[in-house]
């Protein structure tokens, strides 16, 4: 018996072309929207935005499959018609959360394995043309190729992503599910990011139009981004804050760099909180936890140093000019250097 995509698929995963085919099939008109039973479906869509956008909170909730592919769809439109780079951003990062975790589960759960051979093949290999493959010897883990990998790791700044820290096999590098999740978080990121650019937009049901407006107000302080001043920060700092001013993801690392020297030149809390006001996943009550944990006000009382010159070249952070002149730690930028000792 052959396995398809069932609906089940298509409620946890609207992006997959299956999904577009079934609102093509139904000869679905975007007009249908002002019909009052679809109201649900445009309060649903403005709810995922309110969460993802004014609390920074994924919106996991799975409904039936002609629910979540209209959601979806009315929430990639309201996005378009928003038209803000922000609000954009922090959609296609919750979307690809959203989708994550489903993934992850079905990988860990599905006990049947054809079933979960057609997900990789569908969702890994038809859209981002990566191979995935089942370990033969233990179903939750995954195996994809070394150069497979090594294009998507090397993105990652965390050491346990680097090749000499993996399992590596015959070629394979192997994986479990969430790590091989995690390998295509960018890109299912940018898959929503280039469905929402690549939109056009005929007249907007009123319906839809009215709810535009509404959220535009609602939602405008969370989305207009703040310009951080750059000044003679050493060149990691400057190049973390100009992807901050573009409202980029900063990895885990970045931004631990980031709090950590804004601490060190004495930046006050509510000061660096404001730092991380564009993030896509910006949360002030998570954002403030974690720079109090760093600076040294919540848990075991460490404050945390800047990370070494050392650490950050691992990490690919450091963008070292001549001016950095050979020191050890970002703190030392610009500070006088100690001259060196003539040699007798
Ligand atoms: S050398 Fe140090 S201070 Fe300069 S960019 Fe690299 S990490 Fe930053």
């Amino acid at each position: 018996m052959s396995i398809r995509i069932g609906t089940g698929d298509l409620a946890k995963y609207p992006f997959l072309n299956e999904a577009s085919d079934y609102v093509r099939e139904t000869h679905f008109d975007i007009q249908e929207f002002n019909r009052p039973e679809m109201k649900h479906i445009i309060d649903r869509a403005a709810h995922r935005l309110e969460r993802e956008v004014a609390k920074g909170l994924p919106d996991e909730r799975l409904d039936r499959y002609e629910i979540e592919i209209l959601t979806f769809l009315v929430t990639l439109i309201i996005v378009k018609s928003i038209g803000t780079e922000g609000v954009l951003r922090k959609h296609s990062l919750f979307e690809a959360r959203r989708a994550e975790k489903f993934l992850s589960e079905d990988l860990i759960r599905e006990k049947n394995e054809q079933k979960k051979r057609l997900i990789l093949s569908t969702v890994f290999r038809e859209l981002f043309k990566v191979n995935v493959e089942v370990s033969e010897n233990n179903s939750q883990l995954f195996k994809v190729k070394i150069t497979d990998y090594l294009m998507r790791a090397s993105h990652f700044h965390e050491q346990e992503w680097k090749l000499i820290n993996r399992l590596v096999y015959n070629g394979f590098v192997y994986l479990d599910a969430d790590e091989t999740v995690r390998l295509i978080r960018s890109e299912l990121g940018q898959l929503i990011y280039d469905k929402v650019k690549s939109m056009t937009l005929s007249t907007l049901p009123q319906a839809i139009k009215t709810k535009v407006d509404e959220l535009k107000v609602q939602l405008a302080p969370h989305y207009q981004y703040q310009k951080y001043k750059i000044q003679e920060y050493p060149p990691c700092i400057k190049h973390a804050l100009e992807g901050m001013n573009k409202g980029e993801n900063l990895s885990h690392s970045a931004r631990l760099m980031l709090a950590t020297f804004a601490l060190a030149i004495g930046k006050s809390i509510e000061e660096i909180i404001t730092l991380f006001h564009n993030a896509p996943d910006y949360n002030e009550k998570v954002t403030r936890y974690q720079i109090e944990h760093l600076a040294g006000l919540r848990g075991s009382g460490t404050k945390y140093s800047v990370p070494s010159c050392q650490k950050l070249l691992n990490q690919n952070l450091c963008f070292a000019t001549e001016q950095c002149n050979g020191i050890t730690n970002p703190i030392q930028f610009g500070k006088p250097t100690t001259p060196k000792k003539e040699s007798a």
